[in-house]
Parts: structure tokens; C-alpha cells; sequence
């Protein structure tokens, strides 16, 4: 027998998570579109207060994050105290997984769902079921069907990563009920930002008390770098969540850099209205190459080739001039390669070597 000493059930059945790659090799410079990134960085104010942050940092910071759970309560209509803070929306997830999931439940995702949710369900001991989708979209009833006395918590990302698609508000609300009482709803609104008018959920959250939203300063934002995100529930979920939170997860500069964040909303405004525009340029130009991919409600593509071949040889086309792309194997999609939307040369830059590699331009 060996004398290693076992971690927990399910820690080993988690498959690392991977992320996208950062550097070719043999190039400095690389364009990179591999991790749904903000192309124009962040907020100026947001850059500014980080750096005022550094004046202090013998100081503890504020424990309670009220002045960002209040600048994100202002711009969004939403309740302070019903807002919870985490070391990007990762951590708030994990607080869920944690809460709300352990040893002999289930967690359900979804066949393309965001990879880090069957890592929180192994984690906790739990078991991951993947639901199938259809033609790459969430499909509600699929979900409900299974459901069993068994599930405690339900994660979507919408719109989704690496799909792009959406589900509609009347879809998530009769999930929701179909989940009373029985289960939570992640909503991840990861992406909800791009999506001109779309709340991320919150009204859903407002309206079933098993709903929790989560949100993100990785993407629309530019705070990747930084780690942060926040949920938005009921009050005693909060309050659940409050209770394993470590009181110190964010410091005073992550905090700072984010409230100058989210009151930068001319700056989130001009990033969706640019996301929008070069987001639908893409994508015509790639179906005009014959590339196949959906309509995408965030800031990346899912662009999918003849088969996993093809994608394997667009990919190191791509490479060959400096861009770094998503392969999505691990999401069910071998012929896929996902593609964050960059600015107006990116987005030219990518369509000249994919022209080059089809041999139509
Ligand atoms: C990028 C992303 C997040 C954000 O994660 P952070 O921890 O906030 O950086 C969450 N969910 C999905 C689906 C994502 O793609």
C-alpha cells in the first residue's frame, strides 16, 4: 500500500485547467486573440487608481468592499448588499461550488460549457453532468430532464464561451422554475457586457430566488491581469457566500482599479460599440471563406473548418504571422478555433492570413 497521503475525493479527477497561449516561438511580437481579452486595455481612471493604490500597501485592505459594491450598485440599478466581490468571477463561482455542492451531489453543465465548472464540481467531491446542446446552444429542456434529487447547482454562461450563442429570457426563466427549490442557477455573464441593453441576468436574479449572476473585470473592462468579479443574489445566498469568503481576498488596488472601472462607463461604452462593429465585420468575412460560424453575442468568434485538420493547419497559418488563436478540442469543438475580436487591424491582420491560408485573397 502506498504511503502517500490522499487528498479529498475528486481532487484528482480534475484535468488541469489550460489557457491561452501567450507566446510563439522564435517571435517577439504576437498578436493575441487567444484569451478574449479587452485589445484597448483598460480604463485610463482605472490605471490611474490602481497606481494611487500603491502608496499604501502596508495597509490591510477594506474588508467589506463597500465602496466597490456601491459604484457597481450605481451603474447597474442593484442592490449593495446584494452584491459579493471575489478574486475575479473564478472565485465566486468556487464560493458557490463550495456553499452549495459536496460529496454524492451533481453539478450540471453543458457539452461547450466553460471549462472551469466540471473543475469547481471535482473539487467540492461533487459530480459533473454534461447536458448535450443543440446546434451549439443551451438547450432548457435537455437540462431540466437531468435534473435528479441529486443536483444542487446548474452553470451557464450566457452569452456562452466558446459558442458565442445565447439563451433567450423567457428559456432562463423557466429553467429557473423548473429549478425551485430544488437547485441554484449560475447565470455567468461573463460576456453580458457586450450585449447592447442585456442586464447579465440580474432581472432573472430579481425575480427567482435560485438564481445567482455572476460578472467579471477580465473582459469588457480590461482587468484580466487583476482578478476580479462579483455576484449578484438573493440576500441569504449572499450571506451563505459572505460566510467562506476570506475576509482579505482583495486589495486595496484591485478594489480601487475596479470602482474606477465600472464608472468608466464611456469607456465600456465605446469597447462594446468597436466589439459590435469589428465582431460582425469577422464574421461576414469569414463566412464569405466559406468558414462556418454562428452569429457571437460576445467578443470572440467561433470560427469552425472543415474538420480538425483543417483547423490544426489554419492555426499554424495563423502562427506563421505572429497571431495566436483558441484551439476549442477540449470543448467539443476539434475543428473550431476561437478568435477574440481586436481592433480594426487585428481583425484585418486575422482575415489576410485566413485569405492566404483558404488561397482566396
Ligand atoms: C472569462 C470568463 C470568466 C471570467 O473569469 P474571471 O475569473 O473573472 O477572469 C467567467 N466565465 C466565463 C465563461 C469566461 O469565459
Amino acid at each position: 500500500m502506498s504511503d502517500q497521503i490522499q487528498p479529498q475525493p475528486g481532487i484528482m479527477d480534475i484535468a488541469l485547467y489550460v489557457s491561452g497561449e501567450s507566446t510563439i516561438e522564435g517571435r517577439a511580437e504576437v498578436l493575441k486573440l487567444s484569451s478574449n481579452e479587452n485589445h484597448y486595455g483598460c480604463s485610463d481612471k482605472a490605471r490611474e487608481a490602481f497606481l494611487r493604490a500603491a502608496q499604501a500597501l502596508n495597509r490591510y485592505p477594506n474588508t467589506d468592499h463597500g465602496p466597490l459594491r456601491r459604484a457597481i450598485g450605481e451603474v447597474h440599478g442593484l442592490d449593495p448588499d446584494r452584491i459579493i466581490c471575489g478574486v475575479g468571477s473564478d472565485e465566486v463561482l468556487q464560493f458557490i461550488t463550495q456553499a452549495y455542492a459536496g460529496p454524492g451531489d451533481e453539478v450540471i453543465t453543458t457539452e461547450h460549457g466553460f471549462s472551469l465548472y466540471p473543475i469547481l464540481a471535482h473539487a467540492v467531491g461533487a459530480t459533473p453532468i454534461t447536458v448535450a446542446e443543440v446546434d451549439r446552444c443551451i438547450d432548457v429542456d435537455a437540462i431540466l430532464a437531468a435534473v435528479t434529487d441529486k443536483t444542487r447547482i446548474v452553470f451557464l454562461a450566457n452569452p456562452a464561451n466558446p459558442t458565442g450563442t445565447m439563451v433567450a429570457a423567457d428559456e432562463i426563466a423557466r429553467l429557473a422554475k423548473g429549478l425551485a427549490g430544488r437547485a441554484l442557477l449560475v447565470h455567468d455573464g461573463a460576456y453580458a457586457e457586450f450585449v447592447e441593453g442585456f442586464d447579465g441576468g440580474a432581472s432573472q436574479v430579481d425575480d427567482h430566488a435560485n438564481v445567482v449572476m455572476t460578472r467579471t473585470f477580465s473582459k469588457i473592462h480590461g482587468l484580466g491581469g487583476l482578478r476580479i468579479g462579483w455576484g449578484y443574489a438573493a440576500r441569504p445566498v449572499i450571506d451563505v457566500l459572505n460566510r467562506i469568503r476570506q475576509p482579505f481576498n482583495l486589495s486595496e488596488a484591485q478594489m480601487a482599479a475596479a470602482e474606477a472601472a465600472m464608472r468608466d462607463t464611456e469607456f465600456a461604452r465605446r469597447c462594446r460599440e468597436d466589439n459590435i462593429r469589428w465582431r460582425d465585420w469577422l464574421r461576414n468575412a469569414l463566412v464569405q471563406m466559406g468558414i462556418a460560424c454562428d452569429p457571437s453575442h460576445a467578443n470572440f468568434i467561433l470560427a469552425r473548418f472543415a474538420d480538425a485538420d483543417e483547423a490544426e493547419a489554419a492555426d499554424k497559418a495563423l502562427k506563421d504571422s505572429g497571431i495566436l488563436v483558441r484551439r476549442v478540442t477540449g470543448y467539443g469543438f476539434p475543428e473550431g478555433l476561437r478568435i477574440t475580436v481586436g481592433d480594426e487591424a487585428a481583425c484585418r491582420r486575422v482575415i489576410h492570413a485566413l485569405g492566404q491560408f483558404k488561397g482566396v485573397r
